[in-house]
């Protein structure tokens, strides 16, 4: 298997971190050579023009020849939502390849106050980012490499230290490229909360108990990792500061996630301890997703799934909670939203400038797989465990896995249900679909001026 190394150094001034250099070395042999096709590539920008790769200069580009003459230009994506750059080499590569480039923490536009938190940003006492803006690398395609990440530490205060999504100092994973891209890194002095798997870590200290939070999810944590038969796994949750007031949000990768806090203050302990839980569950319920936003019924619905229904099922959240969960997460961002009608396939396009439509595949994938769950359960045909639990966020299912799936456990109506999922039709939610004390309430609400059915869930009066 090739080996792909990459070294982070990071470097301190002005009590954070002032620029990031990544050096990065790959056999020139294992590039595929293709007429037209860069050796090298990264994403310019993605999400809707929200997340940018940062300012950069390449310190080095060599081969066992010598200086490696190359140029830049733009390269058909290998990524669906953002416009990519290749480096493009003048000469055939020989033996190994050696680049380093130098990366600067992105300074926010005016008035910035969003998500993914995947760009390249310094705080007070450390920085953190994502593979997919940070590293430039081979383009491999689904060709497994092992992938081995060390720090030099060297131009550091003492304490600091710095942490990848799959571990401290120097970690061997092997992973596709993809893969490589989409993992976190943090580093700097910073706080930790690390307990059998889990760890959690901040730089500044935020306006909430972050120690009392984490001990709060741990058990949910060893919970769901039994539940899905990954007693092994490790999960790093890395936190930001957000230099703007609206905050709270997450972005997940693989066996990690960045969460966002304001600097301003103002959080809201519960929803954070919801985005932590909704976060870690992604490590589970996967499916492929080739076009950017077609599995988002599956990822974000049956992340919501989950995260909504295990703390409940395993005793650590109580129905009324669990209840206020489900008409935030169904009856909220699915059955009460204008867009509650809108095929899956026209979402994409206008979620970045409405974020309510960005909400429409998490209530409605949600929905939807409660349905098939309780239909299987209530058939005595089991679960939709039977599908999710075999794969993870590293092993991702695939919808035509999914279609095979209700087609061989429920037949035609499986398949014209998910058909309707998909076009948008109005889910009217199965009977008793969350036990014996959480009971399903019909009512009405007004979309767009106009007197519509809707659900809301309640907890049992006893
Ligand atoms: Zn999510």
């Amino acid at each position: 298997m090739d080996l792909l190394t990459l070294t982070l150094k990071p470097r301190w001034g002005n009590d954070t971190v002032a620029d990031l250099i990544v050096s990065a070395s790959f056999p020139a042999a294992a590039i595929p050579s293709e007429p037209g096709k860069p050796e090298l590539s990264y994403p310019e920008i993605a999400y809707g023009g929200r997340c940018p790769f940062p300012d950069y200069e390449i310190l080095a580009l060599t081969d066992d020849l010598g200086d490696m003459p190359y140029h830049l230009d733009s390269t058909a994506s290998f990524y669906d939502s953002a416009p990519c750059r290749g480096i493009f080499f003048e000469r055939p590569a020989n033996g190994t390849l050696r680049w380093s480039t130098r990366l600067l923490p992105r300074i926010l536009p005016e008035g910035y106050q969003s998500s993914p938190y995947f760009d390249f940003r310094a705080e007070p006492l450390g920085l953190n980012g994502c593979g997919l803006f940070a590293f430039i690398l081979p383009q491999t395609g689904d060709v497994p490499l092992l992938t081995r990440l060390d720090w030099d530490l060297s131009e550091m205060p003492e304490g600091a230290r710095g942490i990848w999504s799959f571990g401290e100092g120097t970690v061997e994973k092997v992973l596709t490229s993809w893969q490589v891209r989409m993992t976190l890194f943090n580093t700097g002095l910073m706080h930790c909360f690390e307990r059998d798997g889990l760890g959690v870590y901040w730089f500044s200290q935020p306006d909430m108990d972050v120690a009392a939070i984490a001990e709060r999810l741990y058990p949910i944590y060893r919970y769901m990792k039994d539940y899905f038969h990954d007693t092994e796994s490790r999960f790093r949750v890395f936190l930001r500061r957000d230099p703007f007031r609206f905050s709270g949000g997450g972005s997940a990768c693989p066996y990690s996630f960045i969460s966002g806090y304001s600097a301003y203050g103002g959080t809201d302990e519960a929803h954070w301890f919801d985005v932590l839980i909704h976060e870690m569950t992604h490590t589970w319920p996967a499916m492929e997703d080739p076009a950017d936003g077609d599995s988002a019924w599956f990822c974000e619905g049956c992340t919501e799934f989950y995260s909504t229904l295990l703390p409940y099922r395993g005793g650590f959240l109580d129905a009324e909670a669990t209840v206020r969960s489900l008409n935030d997460k169904i009856t909220g961002c699915y059955l009460n939203n204008r867009y509650r009608l809108t095929p899956n396939a026209e979402l994409p396009a206008i979620q970045w400038q409405d974020l309510r439509a960005q909400k429409i595949p998490y209530g409605r994938g949600f929905l939807y797989l409660a349905n098939v769950d309780a239909r299987l359960r209530r058939l005595g045909k089991g679960s939709i465990d039977e599908f999710v639990i075999p794969h993870d966020i590293l092993h991702p299912s695939t919808q035509q896995e999914w279609v095979d799936f209700v087609r061989a456990k429920l037949g035609e109506s499986g398949l014209r249900e998910f058909q309707d999922m998909l076009d948008g039709k109005l889910i009217i939610p199965e009977e008793n679909l969350f036990g014996p004390d959480i009971v399903t309430v019909q009512s009405e609400v007004e979309l767009d001026g106009e007197k519509v059915i809707s659900w809301h869930w309640e907890v049992r009066q006893k």
